[in-house]
């Protein structure tokens, strides 16, 4: 599943050698681009998960007895792409055995999830209640009629299909039980698609791990969502580019420096197919079915925990620019960027100073 790519490079020099970190699978291009480092040793590995390219890179790392860098960064690599993996398996939608699978097929009998399966549906029902359903964790049955992941096949899905699956989407259909650890969905026609969550919940759980195996520095890029652990060896904060909407992925609209955040992106350009010179993407709204029609090309969130700015980077870019600032002024310890089809950026109150 994953390029065992495993290296180590000396990085001499300072300004003139910093990486680039580029990521890009098919259309789905990374919204946002780290650019990183200055210190002595890297540790890289990528793979491919969740429907798309991840990276995670290791920088510096708590010295423990004997083991080289090389050695310790090698296995926890390995750590990172079976939990990748595991995850992979629990989320998906399309997989077979899934949690979210089997839930999907219960036919409204009760479903014992895994915990964390649990407390990523109880995370997502809270902000689909706190974005009055822009974010919705339903929303299944519309999501398969499309087809933003690969280039074949990419029609409008008929009216008939998106109007009769329309009527199936409420999130109150989800029905959780906690000390169970168990899901039922009241209305059997309601399916469940965490797949503008779950990254950025993976991301954390990733983040989690590295922390716990005593790792300093290191990007976890799960395709474009990024999240950092600490800074840079060094001591600086990381440079992280938001890309330029449509300019291809080493175009950036702005540069943030930040450590230990997560900077995730919901973006128009990320996924989507042109039909008779309309643009067709996969941010859908949950009142029509169809893609999101406003102002917006993208929204960038800076949170601490990775779920939260995931979720709320869709819930933004479906309510727009004036609802979704508001949500993001009011809630605590997240910044936003929006970049609207004017290519102008709109940033939040707090929001780092931007290059
Ligand atoms: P993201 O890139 O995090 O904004 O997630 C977008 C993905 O989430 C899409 O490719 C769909 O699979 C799914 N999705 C689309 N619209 C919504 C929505 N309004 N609420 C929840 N999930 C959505
Ligand atoms: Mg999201």
């Amino acid at each position: 599943m994953y390029s065992n790519s495993f290296n180590i490079k000396k990085i001499t020099c300072l300004i003139a050698a910093s990486i680039i970190l580029v990521l890009t699978s098919c259309k789905d291009t990374s919204s946002t681009l780290s650019d990183v480092l200055v210190g002595d040793e890297v540790a890289s590995r990528t793979g491919f998960y969740f429907d798309t390219v991840i990276s995670i890179s290791i920088f510096s790392l708590e010295k423990d007895g004997n083991y080289s860098f090389k050695e310790r960064a090698d296995k926890i690599l390995d750590g990172c792409m079976q939990i990748s993996d595991r995850y992979d398996k629990l989320l998906s939608a399309e997989k077979e055995n899934s949690d979210i699978w089997n839930i999907n097929n219960s036919n409204q009998k009760e479903t014992v999830v895994s915990k964390d399966t649990f407390e990523l549906i109880e995370t997502s029902i809270k902000y689909a209640n706190l974005s009055n359903g822009a974010f919705n964790p339903s929303l299944g049955s519309i999501i398969s009629l499309w087809n933003f992941t690969s280039n074949d096949n990419q029609i409008i899905p008929d009216k008939k299909d998106i109007e009769k699956n329309i009527k199936h989407t409420d999130f109150c259909n989800v029905i959780v039980n906690k000390d169970k650890s168990s899901i039922i969905i009241s209305d059997n026609d309601t399916k469940i698609n965490l797949g503008a969550i779950a990254k950025g919940f993976i991301a954390d759980k990733i983040k989690d791990y590295l922390c716990k195996e005593k790792v300093k520095s290191a990007i976890i890029n799960l395709g474009g969502n990024v999240l950092l652990v600490g800074s840079k060896p060094n001591g600086s904060d990381f440079k992280v580019g938001i890309e330029k909407p449509f300019e291809g992925s080493s175009t950036y609209a702005c540069v943030v420096n930040a450590s230990d955040k997560s900077i995730v992106t919901s973006g128009v350009y990320e996924r989507y197919f042109e039909k008779d010179d309309k643009i067709y993407h996969h941010i859908l709204d949950p009142k029509t079915g169809y893609p999101v029609e406003n102002s917006l090309y993208s929204v960038s969130i800076i949170s601490d925990k990775s779920v939260d700015g995931d979720a709320l980077s869709t819930a933004c870019f479906v309510l727009g620019l004036d609802k979704g600032m508001e949500l993001i002024e009011k809630t605590k310890g997240v910044e936003a960027v929006f970049i609207t089809n004017d290519y102008k950026l709109h940033t939040s109150s707090g929001f780092p100073k931007i290059k």
